[in-house]
Parts: structure tokens; sequence; C-alpha cells
């Protein structure tokens, strides 16, 4: 088959929801892609975050290969190794107790939300305007964008939004009923915004003073990405939940919500689960990930090469008018362009 023919079938039998490049991927290694026509590309999208250890790395690819023949799903009724040895290593390299695995980053939202109303018995969670939580119908309330919750009403109640960056708008919007507040280091989707240190260190005040639990969603930031394993680790604070999926399977999916001791104790047998979820294939996969990030020292890659990547656009910025301003956290980088350019 051809571009073209590709196109075509996609355009025949797939729900129209993407708008796609007209490049058919075939194959990849590293930082480089290649479509069905030889052509050979940089991939600097990563997958959106996911390829955060190159593409077709050899140590995921031998995980993923032994895994899949030994066993490649087992229900949650049962215990399994890899998922168990995941479990462990993210509890050691984070600063949280325990974990529940999915398949996505916005079921591993579902399960922080779940999770933080169950534990505290209250109901609104408060999230900041450009946000991006997810596409579920719980996860587009939470995102603080109006064009991806709109056309589906009506949507779950219980999110309120306030401006990113904003204390004093924080402060107002805390009430009664106010359950936790959900925030990005770096929102990503909502164009690679970088949260402010004094603001998320009052933030985590806040929550502490009022009995209000912080999530951080770490689905685009973490593994990596932003020059630290997680990306709150660069701020001096410790969230009560955190949400990952993105770059943690090397392309493989999975997610994760990520708990302290303390919170953890809001669930028991029946709140939450899920089928595919902590399958053994998934975790073998983020457990060479993980391995990869280490033996690779890729955190200090990420830092190096975004500092590297920041100056160098900073320098076109200085050359070029359509260059409003470039932002980022280690090699989560954007640029924004002037809207006559766009
Ligand atoms: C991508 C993303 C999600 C949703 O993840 P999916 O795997 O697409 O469900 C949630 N939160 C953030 C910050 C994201 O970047």
């Amino acid at each position: 088959m051809n571009t073209n023919e590709v196109m075509d079938i996609y355009d025949k039998y797939f729900l129209n929801t993407y708008g796609r490049q007209p490049i058919v991927i075939d194959h990849a290694h590293g930082i480089k892609v290649y479509d069905i026509e030889g052509n050979e590309y940089l991939d600097f999208f990563a997958g959106i975050a996911v390829n955060n250890v190159g593409q077709t790395n050899h140590k995921i690819v031998s995980a993923i290969q032994n895994q899949a023949e030994k066993l490649i799903h087992c229900s949650n009724i049962y215990y399994n190794v890899p998922a168990g040895e995941l479990a462990e290593k993210l509890a050691n390299i984070s600063d949280f107790n325990k974990v529940f695995f999915s398949n996505s980053g916005a079921e591993a939202n579902e399960a922080a939300i779940k999770l933080a109303r169950k534990y505290t018995g209250k109901g609104e969670i408060i999230t900041a305007l450009n946000s991006f939580h997810g596409r579920t119908m719980l996860t587009i309330t939470a995102t603080g964008q109006d064009k991806f919750s709109k056309p589906f009403k009506p949507v779950p109640p219980g999110f309120i939004y306030v401006p990113f960056n904003d204390i004093k708008a924080m402060e107002d919007a805390i009430g009664d009923d106010t359950c936790a507040i959900m925030l990005e280091i770096v929102q990503g989707e909502g164009g690679v915004n970088v949260i402010n240190k004094e603001y998320i260190k009052a933030v985590e005040k806040l929550c502490r003073d009022n009995n209000i639990l912080l999530i951080i969603d770490e689905v685009q930031t973490g593994i990596g990405r932003c020059g630290s394993l997680f990306a709150y680790q660069q701020y001096g604070i410790k969230p009560d939940i955190m949400s990952l999926a993105k770059g943690l399977g090397g392309g493989f999916p999975i997610g994760a919500t990520l708990a302290t001791d303390k919170v953890s104790e809001g669930f028991e047998p029946g709140d939450h689960g899920s089928t595919f979820g902590g399958n053994p294939l998934a975790c073998a996969a983020a457990n060479a990930v993980i391995e990869v990030i280490e033996e690779e020292d890729l955190i200090e890659n990420s830092k190096k090469m975004g500092q590297y990547a920041k100056d160098k656009l900073n320098s076109l910025k200085e050359q070029y008018e359509f260059i409003v301003d470039v932002r980022g956290l280690g090699l989560l980088i954007g640029i924004e362009q002037w809207w006559r350019y766009c």
C-alpha cells in the first residue's frame, strides 16, 4: 500500500476524530522515524511524550518479547511478578507508597479522582484553566478547557476551574466541599505553561491547612521528560496522589495512580478495578523503561539537551519575529508563534 491508499482506508472506515499529517509511519529507531515511502524524520514529538527512551530500544523490545512468550495477560484475581516489581520500583523512586495500574492517562486520573473522593468524603475538585486531564467524560470535565466538554453535555458535576499560577484565585475557590486540587507541573496540551515555584508551594500549604488533597497529573511531565524522573521533584513538594501514563511503558499502553500510605486507605476491595490494568506484558515494558532511564542516565540527558534546545530556540527567537516565546522544562518545550503566522 502507498500513502494515499492507507489514507483512503482511514477516510472510509475511521470515526472522524483526528486531524492527521499525511504520513504513514512504518518503522523507527531511537529518535528517527521512517514512513512507508522511505522518508526519514526526527520525531521531536516523541509520540506525544511517550517514547522517552527512544523507539525500539533493545531492552524494551526484549523485555516485551520475553514476557510475551511467558505470559501476556492474567486477571487481577491473581498475582504476577512484573506488576509486583514495577509497584516496588515506583515506590522506591517517588514519594508514594501504593499504586493502582490502568491502561492510560485518563484512567489514571479517574482512579485519582475516585480515590480522593472516597478518602475525603468530599466532592469538589479544583483544576486549572488550560489544563488537560484526558478524554473520558469525567476527565474532559476535569480539563479546564471548554472545547473538550461543551459538545458532550451533560457532563458530571464537581469541578471548578481557576487561572493557572494565580494563588489568590485558588484561595477564593476553596470551599466546604473541596476534596482536591489537581494540577499539571507543566500544562502540556494547554500550551507548555510551566508552574511557578512559589505558586505550587503555596498551593501545597493551602491543601495542608484545609485538609485538601494535592493531585499532580504527571501523565505528560513524568518519566524523565522534564529533567527529573517526576517533574514535581524539582519543586520541593510532596503531593498526595500522582497520575502517570504516556512515557511509563516506553510505547506500551499503561497508566498508574500513585498515592501515599495514608490516602491509599481510601480504597478497599471492590472500590475500583480494571481488566487489563497491571497486566504482566505492560508492566515488563515499564520495568525495562525505568532500568533504561537509570542505565543510560537519561535524566541528566533530558536536563542537558533541554537546556541546549531552549538556548538554540531562544537565539532563533532573536532572529525571527514570529517566535513570541520559548517555554518549557527539560525536554518538554513549546514555541509560541505570533498568531498572524499560524
Ligand atoms: C495525555 C494526557 C492525559 C490523557 O492521557 P491518555 O493516555 O490519552 O488518556 C492526561 N493528562 C495529561 C497531562 C496528558 O498530557
